[in-house]
């Protein structure tokens, strides 16, 4: 008689070990327990107690659910040990990935002891069959025959026709798992039977088929003429009308043999292959096998070996790319993308790797790897007193899905005592438009807390105008092609499609960015049409972060005219010829844009400069008397332009010196200012028309307060 079987029970909370495992006890197993996915791959490692079945938890320290399933799968022993996932009840999504994490059903808490125990007998029952399968020559359940047999008579048939033509074809039912859990398993076996038999009706007495997993099977067939996706599609339908569901999809994939030396094995796994590329496309029905498709699966393969020992060993390197302000030409941020520098294979580009790496899950790793990194570049800028301008940071689809996006990014800008408006997160604009409630709500809590967000790839997309105009974000980065469409940006088509997204972001009253500008005429081209920010090969290319630095140095040293001293006004305000001038303070951190504002200023005006709320503040106390107006950027290193005006509320200081705010143009800045009780707002990039409007009246404003604070005393 078997002896009791063992379930491995993980959650990091005891109380729900504990349910589980009374709840199973009862029923006859036996349990062990662990209370992380660490802890839980040792025991499986050890191998000393047979594990026959795992209750995982997903949400937990040290390695949580989906990082034990991905470790059981590279161990191989997914197919081995059937993993049910414990998720919450609200949590459709965990459940959804878990199943394609590997998982093969999930429960729902609180748990309910009858459900628990009838789902883990099933999962134990179906394990029990299909290691059978294997071993029988038919499938018990579809009456097909099994991996072996069939490999053994597809041969027979080859040799008996050595003139006929045939295909392998592997075939697999789309989200299976989830049918099976959404219908239960015995619709699922119904369906499994009823494709069964619609495979065996179509090979008939010249082909053969079988089944090689749960929902894989494969068939031997004489070849048919190729017919289109669509009519596959329609076929779909007609084929399955007896099935227990209707709402299924399948995929094929094909391998012709013309090469019958090669053994029945690797044709099946050709087909799987085929099969592979289309997973997860929709509308996509069948792919036919072809030789480039092995490399790719080969290269792919030996690039998701190791991927944890890489990260260790830093083979990524961040590289930055300048961005720079189309008017004064500063630079003005930078962008941070990642390379890959492969002991073996040399250097990787992003564009290889990151759609590998979204598909498997590891990007939300790398990017995290990446934005420490570049937070740890951002602190050391602020410990030695370099100028500091905005670094950006990409953002994938998949570090939505992670339950602590928040609170690791801002536990990143507080471990390094980073200002968040020093980071900018790109979210590419279809990642909005796949899962908008969930990305909008995240990036809402990422712009309270103070980040910026850019969207990147603008225009590769599908949002509405609608939508548009209720995103949370500061930055429209357009899509590459718009500026690249074959260097002939020139051209009537695209300079109207990019002038009209340059205007639509006008009105949306959101900074621009374009991004792969190459040439000296694009650049100019969306100067003209008022493009806040460029970034691309005509300024730089992405470089690794010391040449960056220096790069950096050289644009700062010769930033705009002659200035010399890191914050010296042009002309010092207590220059004789200055007298009877109205004082005005500029406080900006990025120095271009200081020694833009302190150039449109210097002739009507005595300028005071600082380059954060803190020198600011100083010189608002020692010039207290004779200040006019303090043009103040909101988001500065060392003391926020915020923290300055609630400063200056306490100390009375702002009702006596106007205030006008020049921070970066998000669409809300100029109700913010108004928020904080600011006089004026000039949004960069800044118009001297504008400055010299808001300043004037700035300082008639002053003289009026002063008038009449000086009336009312007398
Ligand atoms: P992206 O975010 O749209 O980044 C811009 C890409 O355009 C970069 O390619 C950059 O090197 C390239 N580029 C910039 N200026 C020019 C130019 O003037 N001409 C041309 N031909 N290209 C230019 P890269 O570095 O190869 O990155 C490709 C993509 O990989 C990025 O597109 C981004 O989607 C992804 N990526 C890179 N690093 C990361 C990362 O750390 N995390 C994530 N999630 N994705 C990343
Ligand atoms: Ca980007
Ligand atoms: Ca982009």
């Amino acid at each position: 008689m078997k002896g009791k079987q063992l379930i491995l029970v993980v959650d990091d909370v005891t109380v729900n070990r504990r349910i589980l495992t009374r709840i199973l006890k009862a029923d006859g197993f036996d349990t062990v327990e662990a209370d992380n996915g660490k802890a839980a791959l040792e025991i499986l490692q050890s191998g000393s107690k047979p594990i026959a079945l795992i209750l995982l938890d997903i949400t937990m320290p040290v390695m949580n659910g989906y990082e034990l399933l991905e470790k059981m799968n590279s161990l191989g022993l997914l197919p081995i040990i059937p993993v049910i996932v414990t998720t919450g009840s609200d949590d459709e999504n965990a459940e959804v990935r878990s199943l394609e994490c590997g998982a093969t059903d999930f429960l729902v808490k609180p748990y309910k002891p009858d459900i628990v125990c009838h789902r883990v007998r099933s999962i134990l029952r179906l394990c029990d069959n299909a290691a059978l399968i294997g071993k029988l020559e038919i499938d018990r359940l579809t009456g097909l025959y099994s991996r072996e047999f069939f490999y053994r008579h597809a041969q027979e048939i080859l040799d008996a026709n050595p003139n006929e033509k045939y295909d392998v074809l592997c075939s697999n039912i789309v989200n299976f798992k989830i049918i099976n859990a959404k219908y239960g398993i015995h619709i699922g076996d119904e369906l499994l039977k009823s494709i069964a038999k619609h495979d065996m009706e179509c090979v008939g007495e010249t082909g053969v088929c079988g089944r090689i997993g749960a929902d894989t099977f494969v068939a031997l067939r004489r070849r048919i003429p190729p017919r289109s996706q669509e009519e596959i599609g329609k076929q779909h339908a007609q084929n399955y009308k007896n099935a227990p569901i209707k709402n299924f999809v399948m995929q094929y994939g094909l391998y012709p043999v013309d090469d019958r030396s090669m053994p029945i094995s690797d044709m099946c796994d050709c087909a799987q292959l085929a099969l592979a590329t289309i997973k997860h496309k929709y509308g996509v029905y069948y792919a036919v096998y072809d030789d480039s498709m092995r490399q790719s699966f080969l290269r792919e393969h030996q690039l998701s070996e190791h991927l944890e020992q890489a990260l260790a060993e830093k083979q990524f390197v961040v590289y930055l790319q300048p961005k720079h302000d189309t008017n004064t030409a500063c630079i003005a941020g930078a962008e941070a993308l990642v390379r890959w520098v492969h002991p073996e294979l040399g250097f990787i580009s992003p564009g290889e790797f990151i759609p590998l790496f979204e598909r498997t899950g590891f990007i939300s790793k790398l990017d995290r790897y990446v934005w420490e990194e570049v937070c740890i570049v951002l602190s050391r800028w602020i410990k030695e007193d370099k100028p500091l301008i905005p670094i950006s940071v990409n953002a994938s689809r998949a570090d939505f899905d992670e339950s602590d996006l928040i609170e690791f990014i801002s536990g990143l800008t507080e471990k390094y005592g980073i200002p968040p408006e020093l980071l900018h997160i790109e979210v590419t604009e279809s990642a909005y438009t796949d899962n908008p409630k969930k990305i909008i709500s995240a990036i809402t809590t990422l712009r309270d807390m103070g980040f910026l967000i850019e969207m990147d790839d603008f225009g590769s997309g599908y949002s509405s105008l609608n939508m548009l105009s209720e995103l949370p974000i500061d930055m429209l980065k357009l899509d590459m092609r718009f500026v690249q469409k074959g260097n002939d940006l020139a051209q009537t088509n695209n300079r109207s499609i990019l002038g009209f997204i340059v205007s639509l972001s006008k009105w949306l009253q959101l900074p621009t960015i374009a991004e792969g500008v190459e040439t000296e005429e694009d650049m100019e081209l969306l100067k003209s049409m008022g493009c806040n920010y460029i970034q691309g090969y005509y300024f730089a290319k992405p470089m690794p972060i010391a040449d960056f630095e220096a790069y950096m140095d050289k644009c700062m040293s010769k930033a705009p005219a002659e200035s010399s001293a890191k914050h010296k006004t042009r002309r010092a305000p207590d220059d004789e010829s200055q007298n009877g001038k109205p004082l005005v303070l500029v406080a900006e951190d990025i120095e271009g844009n200081r020694e833009l504002l302190i150039d449109m200023l210097s002739d009507d005006y005595r300028v005071l400069s600082a380059c954060n709320g803190q020198e600011a503040h100083e010189e608002i106390a020692k010039h207290r008397g004779e200040l006019s107006c303090v043009l103040l950027d909101l988001l500065m290193p060392v003391m926020e332009g915020f923290q300055l005006i609630d400063l200056m509320k306490s100390e009375g200081t702002l009702e006596e010196i106007p205030v006008i705010i020049t921070s970066e143009a998000g669409r809300d800045g100029e109700l913010r200012a108004i928020h904080l009780g600011a006089d004026g707002f000039v949004s960069k990039p800044y118009n001297a028309e504008v400055v010299e409007y808001y300043v004037r009246k700035a300082v008639n404003e002053r003289e009026y307060r002063r008038i009449k604070k000086a009336s009312h005393k007398g």
